[in-house]
């Protein structure tokens, strides 16, 4: 989830790692550490910002040797302290390990390590690594990191140094990015070429399953079954500011196209045995029934995430579920006791009206479940119980990924509290779960049938205001939609129940007034379409978003951006994509600051 770096060569190693750190430190920047071979490995590291980690250790000096490994951390199991700090040393200190990503199965792993009698000194995922490597230490060491990447399940970017083999490092990945870099006498690896480009411009991509041993003469590449590959050098083009951005003009939409992996990474924790678990949240069915309402509570997207996750939670619990704004609700007098389950969703944990709303509401009794992005922050460390959504870090102030593995996270919420209360019956849950496994893909989908997005912004991008209708879970949709817009590229953006328009709004419509209309809730299809002829006549330019192969809407709407088909309950998720990347293009057209729209922060820590 955010960086490593390797090095071995003969310059200092120290000064090199954290060079290539601070470059990896807008991924994540909860810890930093190093593990460099100096008769022994010696680790250093801090809770905090790389800087930290340079003033401790001399910006490198006090810490002689030539190979090493260094890591910053997102964190996800395990608040951000220094005991949690990677790299993770091996009892008898003779394996040092970084990683990028989740070890799925850890639990698993830890109690039959610790069966065994390792001793675990952090409460990461990652600690499992070093202590397999420990137990299958055959003295090849080749042989010993592929029985211990054969007994992980998750994804992974491994680092590992051993102290018997003082300039080699293992470097090995599976669903999480590492590149090696090839110099001249020394070698590199960096989850991200941002720390490579000011000291090689040569790379090797690794696939996932490869795994590579490096020494300064020489990179050796293998399949996960030891077979050597011979892969391609890459010529990198990138300067260090494109770089970060993966080669993408903005941290948004490098966000966007990194929704289906970081769904992905929300998901597959979570199923088990053709089941959904959750298990930070593993309550017994009778302790569910206490619950007689569940008020979801937040700010911006993530209430919008709440108002869209209302109705697969009411339809698969049963459940009344109530969205409120979190300022809202911290200074009314909610009619809320010990019998509600209050979700709380906030992508930086932080935000200062979420709290207040939870604290409001705990005070009278509520338990509180939050949905946070951001590991040990104040919302995931006050709740009763948190469910991390695992996204990584979001740079653009305009949340995307934060808002989608939100969605992911309620929709896994209510199929387990729904099957719990029998609410959820056993003949419907496969075709959700299919549909919840098949997510990440569709969410590829959605992007990729989405290529006629910056013609339509230049038609688009001019207009004064714009309006986003749709009704249930596609008026849920059109409000994160219109939101967006608003965000990044200023224009007057309005999101209307479709069958509120003739309440009083469609006197706004005018000749040329674009109105965005989310048409993927069949049931309620023919409705919606009413709504397009009436604003139609009225002179509304319209442009839809349905599923692919929807012929209605192509014979109604002047234009129609697909979705893949999906149970309607889960829609949200996938039809915010070709809003989020409209209201980017649209933006970029008019030339606005799209990763830090003016007025807004990030995390908004003031009321
Ligand atoms: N899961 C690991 C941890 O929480 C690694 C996180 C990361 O990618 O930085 O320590």
């Amino acid at each position: 989830m955010c960086g490593i770096v390797g090095f071995t060569g003969a310059q200092a190693a120290a000064p090199l790692l954290l060079e290539g750190l601070k470059r990896l430190e807008y991924r994540g920047y909860d810890s930093a550490g190093i593990a460099v071979m100096g008769g022994g490995i010696r680790v250093e590291k801090v809770s905090g910002k790389v800087e930290k980690l340079c003033e401790k250790t001399g910006d490198g000096a006090l810490v002689p040797g030539s190979t090493g490994i260094g890591h910053t951390r997102w964190a996800t199991h395990g608040a951000p302290t220094d005991l949690n700090a990677h790299p993770h040393l091996s009892n008898d200190g003779r394996f040092a390990v970084v990683h990028n990503g989740i070890i799925e199965n850890y639990a698993a792993l830890r109690e039959e390590l610790t069966a065994k009698g390792y001793s675990f000194i952090s409460e990461t995922d990652t600690e499992v690594i070093v202590h397999l490597l420990e137990m299958y230490d055959s003295g090849d060491l080749k042989a010993t990191v592929m029985k211990t990447v054969a007994r992980l399940e998750g994804s992974y970017a491994l680092g590992v140094l051993c102290a018997d083999a003082p300039d080699t490092l293992f470097a090995v990945r599976e669903a999480s990015p590492l590149i090696l870099g090839v110099g001249v006498g020394e070698n590199y690896f960096a989850s991200d070429v941002t720390a490579l480009v000011s000291y090689t411009k040569n790379a090797i991509y690794l696939d996932d399953g490869e795994f590579a041993e490096l020494t300064p003469k020489g990179i050796t590449i293998y399949d996960c079954s030891g077979k050597r590959l011979d892969k391609p050098i890459t010529r990198i083009t990138w300067d260090v500011e494109a770089a970060e951005k993966g080669g993408y003009e903005h941290f948004m939409l490098k966000e966007i196209m990194e929704q289906p992996a970081a769904v992905r990474a929300a998901i597959a924790p979570r199923l088990k045995d053709g089941e959904v678990k959750l298990e930070e949240f593993d309550l017994s069915e009778e302790e569910l029934r206490q619950f007689r309402k569940i008020v979801i509570t937040a700010c911006g997207s993530a209430y919008y995430a709440g108002c869209a996750a209302k109705y697969a939670l009411e339809a698969l619990t049963r459940i009344p579920v109530e969205a409120v704004l979190a300022s809202e609700l911290r200074y009314g007098d909610p009619l809320i006791d010990e019998h509600t389950l209050l979700i709380v969703i906030s992508q930086s944990g932080e935000t200062a009206d979420t709290i207040a709303a939870m604290k409001e509401c705990r005070s009278r009794g509520a338990k509180a479940l939050a949905i946070v992005n951001v590991v040990g922050s104040t919302i995931a460390k006050t709740a009763d119980w948190t469910l991390y959504t695992w996204a990584g870090p979001e740079i653009a102030v305009a949340t995307t990924k934060g808002y989608t593995t939100q969605l992911a996270v309620l929709f896994l919420l209510a199929m387990s509290m729904g099957r719990k209360l029998g609410a959820l019956t056993e003949e419907r849950y496969p075709a959700l779960l299919y549909d919840i496994l098949r997510l990440p893909k569709l969410i590829q989908e959605a992007i990729d049938l989405n290529h006629g997005i910056p013609a339509l912004a230049k038609k688009y991008h001019d207009s004064p205001s714009l309006f986003f209708i749709g009704r249930n879970t596609d008026w849920a949709s059109a409000l994160e939609g219109a939101l967006k817009m608003k965000e990044i590229s200023y224009i007057h953006a309005e999101s209307y129940a479709a069958g509120e328009l003739k309440h009083g709004t469609i006197a706004l419509i005018e000749e040329g007034t674009p109105v965005i209309a989310v048409c993927c809730n069949e049931a309620l299809e023919d409705k919606t379409v009413s709504n397009i002829v009436e604003v139609k006549a009225r002179g509304a330019r319209v442009l839809a978003v349905a599923f692919r192969g929807d012929r209605k809407i192509v014979s109604q709407a002047n234009d129609v951006i697909f979705i893949p088909r999906i149970n309607t309950l889960f829609t949200p998720v996938l039809a915010v994509i070709p809003m989020q990347l409209l209201a980017y293009c649209v933006a970029r057209e008019n030339g606005c600051d799209i990763d830090k729209p003016k007025n807004l922060a990030k995390s908004v820590t003031v009321e």
